[in-house]
């Protein structure tokens, strides 16, 4: 087995992996850089250009830096995510006016498949992108497992992921976390909680700024939401995501107590909204609803009309989002426009990665005699593990 970090090695983001035999050559992740709006495909022979030469390529999540280059891959290659993942990045796109992804196939949790000498199995984990996995690899008589990315203070148990582990012979993990000083993660049921506090004694509307694709995140504020007994307000984006995630996902028209909302009178965004019936709801009925709305700055305009009819005084809005965002300009002006509103700013945030302890945890399950640090900026970190060889070489054979 030889497994080559192309990309994401001392840097968080950008991932592409390849593992390869003497007859196989399969993709882990075809990330694009971090913040990269117009991802450019890094010269690949064989993947992103040339004649095919992968048989196939596993995308982990739906986030930028793990898929954003899979509509790069040369198109021999067949491209394999989970389901509902495909389906909410899918909506996403198709929602921005951006060609949707070619998916070949769908993967499940703990099935099996076979691509040549290879044999890859997804275990579904927790992560902030919904319907994430990580990938065991066997292969002539040697194992890895590949983390992508993935947390322990989720909704989903760890315990219940470790025990179904098995031993590998090569670890290539995640260790985004590491530079920052170590304590302990918030999970999401405690986010829900304080959340629910801050809910039910603001006197104001309320608001929440998050990742529209944050799928666990939308839990969180719904359960903490209904708790307050305000209704929650989805944008058509976010109702178009969690309409694609289904199942258990809050969403306008299976859930009473989520509605559908537009910011703008746009023909093809009306046609968007009808679709969800009686789910609807307009300015003047929300006005006199008890409620909290997902928003996001290029709202702006459509919240200084909804002021008119109400006033957003002794309001909350929930902060959902990572802390350095708040940098960007178009942020900031929101932020300050909210607060001139009488709105007050709180952060309520988790990270959607691996702390210190639950990486020492995985380690001690998986047992392996070899780790390969990716998307981290500190692979020093991994040298605590005695007996244990940590390759910083991009291409690692045995
Ligand atoms: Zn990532
Ligand atoms: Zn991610």
């Amino acid at each position: 087995m030889r497994i080559n970090i192309i990309r994401g090695q001392n840097q968080i983001g950008g991932s592409i992996i390849e593992v390869a035999s003497d007859s196989t050559r399969i993709l882990l992740d075809a990330g694009s850089e971090l913040e990269e709006t117009d991802p450019v495909a890094p010269p690949i022979d064989g993947l992103f250009s040339g004649n095919a030469s992968f048989q196939a390529a596993f995308i982990s999540h739906y986030h930028g830096d793990h898929i954003g280059l899979c509509d790069k891959i040369l198109p021999g290659i067949p491209i394999f995510i989970g389901k509902a993942a495909g389906r909410v990045t899918n909506a996403a796109r198709a929602y921005m006016g951006k060609p949707e992804y070619h998916f070949s196939g769908f993967y499940e949790s703990e099935k099996p498949l076979i691509v040549g000498d290879m044999i890859v199995t997804p275990y579904l984990c927790d992560h902030s992108a919904f319907d994430a996995y990580m990938f065991h690899i066997a292969c002539n008589g040697k194992t890895a497992l590949y983390t992508g990315d993935f947390r322990s203070h989720g909704r989903k148990s760890f315990r219940a992921l470790l025990k179904k582990l098995p031993q590998v012979d090569i670890l290539i993990t995640e260790g985004t976390t590491l530079t920052r000083p170590p304590t302990k993660p918030v999970t999401e049921v405690a986010l829900e909680q304080q959340a629910f506090q801050i809910l039910s004694e603001a006197e104001g509307p309320a608001f929440v700024l998050m990742a529209g694709t944050n799928i666990d995140r939308l839990v969180t504020v719904y359960k903490a939401a209904r708790q307050a007994k305000r209704i929650l307000l989805q944008d058509l984006y976010l109702a178009a995501i969690s309409t694609a995630a289904g199942g258990c996902i809050p969403r306008p028209r299976d859930f009473f107590d989520v509605r559908v909302f537009t910011t703008t009178g746009a023909d093809e965004r009306y046609e968007q909204l009808r679709s969800y019936g009686d789910a609807r709801i307009g300015k003047k009925f929300i006005v006199n609803q008890n409620f909290i709305m997902c928003v996001r700055p290029s709202m702006r305009t459509y919240l200084e009309k909804l002021t008119e009819l109400k006033s957003f005084d002794n309001g909350v809005l929930l902060y959902s989002m990572w802390e350095g965002y708040k940098e960007h300009a178009d942020m900031a002006d929101f932020l300050n426009f909210m607060r001139g509103e009488g709105v007050k700013v709180i952060s309520l945030h988790t990270s959607g990665h691996a702390d210190g302890n639950t990486i020492d945890d995985l380690v001690e399950k998986v047992r392996p005699s070899v780790i390969i640090p990716v998307h981290t900026e500190n692979s020093a970190w991994f040298s605590r593990y005695q007996g244990v060889a940590i390759i910083e070489d991009q291409v690692f054979s045995f």
